[in-house]
């Protein structure tokens, strides 16, 4: 008892010892700091880590300091989702600042020319942070490293700033950050409580993490699908940083990682010297942090497999990323395995990890400029090789999906083609204005590689992340590699998406094509205008002009516009979603004639999307984007809190992503489906829907025995059947409406979990099918890959009045899935036909 009483009295004084929050705690001791400087506190009105900084406060802090400082600018490059500035500062001397274009110009030169001589060339460090916005301590400091470098007056600063140019990101993410603060900070006493079950540590749904969307923006850096990351990816190419870092948390009893990861899980398109450097970068780390008494590890876990993370990213494009992880306060003080972790303590840690970035750029200046000089001397060389090869890709019924990727190549500074004319590669067709094509012989030659290649062989069988995400297979396109560049047609300048076009006005009806990414957009707006319109279920021809399965029918006879106000409205929806619309003249068709049974009338989507406690909000957010970014269609997002408080009827659709929400909204949402409403269910999802009666799917199941393996291998042995994201083909059935739109016999689905569904006993019931030897590219172990074989990833099947739809994998990854975004699309507007 008395112990007790001891302990808790050295814990409430070392608590006050470690919430101490004024500039001496954090700050080196050997700097003057220059008065006219503001100090954080002066603007935002609290002391750095007192408080959690709204992004806000970050703004006004940041242009407080521009203004005053000669070593900053500041630039907005953008808007959030949320409409907060995307800023960045650039902070170097004075003399640089006034030749900064020059120093630009010269840095890029190198990167592009034979030979560099270094030797009085500054170096370029890109310092971002909390792009997980519910990882604070990074942005917290960024408030104190800015300060810092604008105020310090040592000898040491001023020759750092003279040989550095620093690109200071001080919030990756302020949408998620904003968010996290309010929490934080709504939840915090007077009298600072560690104890973890405090409310102030049990952030609620769906937390501060991601973005608007609820998108982990740290996936984003290759795809470049969000504002955040474009804005990003702009200023990473216009400079191409040396080093770039990424300051994040982890779980609140760890200490302090820095980079390198484990050594047997970085992606082998990366350099050697790539790690051998970052390893002696981590040694300025471990000096600083052995200063300051900080504990910290290397190289056990995160890895540099994927490039889309901010630590991976710069490591294909001549760079090095570092990752910090700083263990977690959440709030503003909590209990840990390493004694009371405060927040200021966290903050400390980051500032410390940024200024040793920053002497270890000074100190392995050259070495690192010449690193980059040699990455990409090497690059031309590997590139002249290929001279006269190029990669096509391309969908000639789809011209939206091939523009969008064309997009991300633009974004990051890959040059690519139009074709000079048709041609087909590989028993593929490729048109002219519906694909392009990229001539191997260029600058980021090694970043097309690492976007294009399909990897079924890895060094390590565990992925910190995804182990695929070749691009043509997520967009579905067609491609094919190693054709001649003599197939290219003029440089792509300006990227623009094609303008969709009504042929012309009709009085007897409107034909459209279900192929184009952007036809589900058409149809919501057709139908959401109270117009009537059909789809048909089998192909047919007319005008000398063949339509696939799921050609849309617009009748012109008794609609609620004239034929003269159809025409033109229909002119705008052509317009708006990039697709071409045909008139005819005539119902007679080879095949089914318009006014055939085979043509079934189309009602409204009315979709609600259950997200809340209980479901993946990664999973959830995706589904959001996707309506409300790409197709323009109104979404209800429905609380799992409240669902059983809502008239469900006022819906036909409800998707149910990944998760399980309590059992108790299983009743009325069960009645719902039972009185004709489709329930669309994921991944996870399928689970609950089945142990709660909704559907009866029959899952295969997978057993596996440990043999000859220690204790001490149990992690990777386990770890090593995880199926962390590849890529799978499947065989599909063209003439099943979950399939419409789709021009080929295979698609590629991303699959990141072991869900084995055995196919139904009628075949006409398993429209797509994995196929015999399913993987494309990725990583999966043999046990799982056999499992997956002929297993279905899609089923249906009715429920009294209505229908339960069940996905087994994820056809919305990441905003940048666009191949198998359709599927959720057919599912929702063709319901009744599934
Ligand atoms: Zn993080």
């Amino acid at each position: 008892m008395r112990l007790t009483i001891l302990l808790l009295a050295l814990s409430i004084l070392n608590l006050n010892a470690q919430t101490q929050t004024d500039l001496s705690y954090y700050l080196p001791q050997n700097t003057t700091y220059n008065k006219s400087i503001p100090t954080p506190q002066s603007v935002i009105g609290h002391d750095v880590g007192e408080w959690h900084i709204t992004h806000d406060k970050l703004v006004q802090y940041m242009q407080a300091l521009a203004t005053a400082s000669n070593r900053i600018t500041i630039e907005n490059r953008g808007t959030t989702y949320e409409g907060r500035p995307l800023l960045l500062l650039t902070i170097t001397s004075p003399k640089n600042h006034s030749n900064l274009e020059q120093i630009r110009q010269s840095h890029i030169a190198s990167t592009e020319n034979n030979s560099v001589n270094t030797s009085d060339m500054p170096i370029v460090v890109y310092q971002g942070f909390s792009i997980h916005g519910n990882e604070p301590s990074g942005s917290n400091a960024a408030l104190l490293a800015a300060y810092h470098l604008a105020a310090a007056e040592s000898k040491d600063v001023t020759d750092l700033l003279d040989q550095t140019v620093i690109l200071f990101d001080p919030s990756l993410n302020p949408d998620g950050l904003q968010r996290f603060a309010y929490w934080a900070n709504t939840n915090k006493s007077e009298n600072l409580n560690p104890d973890p079950n405090d409310r102030e540590y049990q952030e609620v749904w769906p937390g501060g993490r991601t973005n608007h969307y609820w998108f982990d923006m740290n996936r984003d850096w290759l795809p470049v699908q969000l504002p955040e990351s474009r804005a990003r990816i702009a200023s990473f190419h216009k400079w191409l940083p040396n080093i770039l870092t990424d300051h994040h948390e982890m779980g609140t009893n760890a200490s302090f990682f820095f980079q390198p990861g484990i050594p047997s899980r970085t992606h082998p398109l990366t350099p050697k010297l790539n790690q051998e450097l970052t390893k002696n970068i981590g040694n300025y780390h471990a000096k600083a942090l052995d200063k300051i008494g900080s504990l910290y590890y290397t190289e056990e876990s995160f890895d540099d497999f994927y490039y889309g993370k901010g630590s991976t990213f710069p490591d294909i494009n001549g760079g090095i990323g570092i990752l910090f992880e700083q263990a977690s306060s959440r709030g503003h003080i909590q209990e840990s395995d390493n004694g009371i972790l405060t927040f200021p303590f966290t903050i400390r840690n980051q500032f410390t990890a940024a200024l040793s970035t920053l002497e270890a750029a000074k100190g392995m200046r050259e070495d690192i400029l010449n690193y980059q000089h040699d990455f990409y001397k090497n690059a031309r060389n590997e590139a002249s090789k290929e001279n006269g090869k190029a990669i096509v890709f391309g969908d000639e019924k789809d011209a939206a999906k091939t523009y969008h990727l064309a997009e991300i190549l633009e974004r990051q500074h890959i040059d690519f083609h139009e074709l000079k004319s048709d041609f087909t590669s590989n028993g593929k067709r490729f048109k002219k204005g519906y694909a392009f094509i990229i001539p191997k012989n260029q600058k980021n030659t090694r970043l097309i590689n690492a976007m294009f290649e399909k990897r079924t062989t890895f060094q390590d069988s565990l992925f910190y992340d995804v182990s695929a995400w070749t691009f043509p297979l997520a967009f579905g396109l067609d491609y094919s590699e190693g054709v001649s560049t003599s197939n290219a047609g003029t440089k792509v300048e300006s990227l623009s998406m094609k303008t969709g076009t009504v042929s012309s006005k009709s009085n007897y009806a409107y034909l459209m094509e279900w192929h184009e990414y952007y036809s589900p957009k058409a149809l919501n707006a057709i139908l959401e205008s109270g117009l009537r319109a059909k789809v048909g279920m089998k192909q047919f021809s007319t005008n000398g002009k063949s339509y696939d399965y799921g050609t849309i029918l617009i009748p012109v006879q008794n609609q609620n516009k004239s034929p003269e106000d159809l025409y033109r409205f229909l002119q705008d929806v052509a317009k708006d979603s990039h697709i071409n619309i045909d008139a005819v003249a005539t119902g007679l068709t080879q095949g089914i004639d318009l006014g055939s049974n085979q043509f079934r009338s189309l009602e409204q989507p009315k979709v609600a999307l259950i997200v809340g406690d209980g479901i993946r909000s990664y999973d959830a957010g995706e589904i959001w984007h996707l309506f409300d970014q790409r197709y323009d269609m109104r979404l209800t997002k429905l609380d799992t809190r409240s669902l059983s408080r809502v008239d469900l009827s006022r819906y036909n659709t409800i998707i149910l992503p990944s998760g399980s929400p309590n059992a108790s909204v299983a009743k009325d949402l069960k009645q719902w489906v039972q009185n004709g409403g489709t329930l669309i269910g994921y991944r996870s999802a399928l689970n609950w829907l089945n142990s709660n009666k909704f559907i009866k799917l029959d899952f295969k199941k997978m057993e596996l025995t440990a043999k000859n393996i220690s204790f001490e291998q149990r992690g990777d042995f386990r770890g090593a059947q995880v199926v962390g994201g590849a890529i799978f083909e499947a065989d599909i059935d063209r003439s099943h409406p979950v399939n419409f739109g789709y021009k080929n016999e295979k698609i590629a689905l991303f699959r990141n979990n072991t869900m084995y569904m055995n196919p139904d006993k009628q075949s006409y019931n398993n429209p797509i099918r994995y196929s015999k030897n399913p993987l494309l590219s990725g990583y999966i172990s043999k046990p799982n890959l056999d499992s997956l074989a002929l297993t279905v990833p899609y089923a249906s099947k009715r429920l009294g009045q209505g229908r339960v739809v069940a996905f087994t994998d994820n056809t919305n990854f990441r905003a940048f899935w666009y191949g198998t975004n359709k599927l959720l699309m057919n599912a929702i507007f063709f319901r009744e036909e599934l």
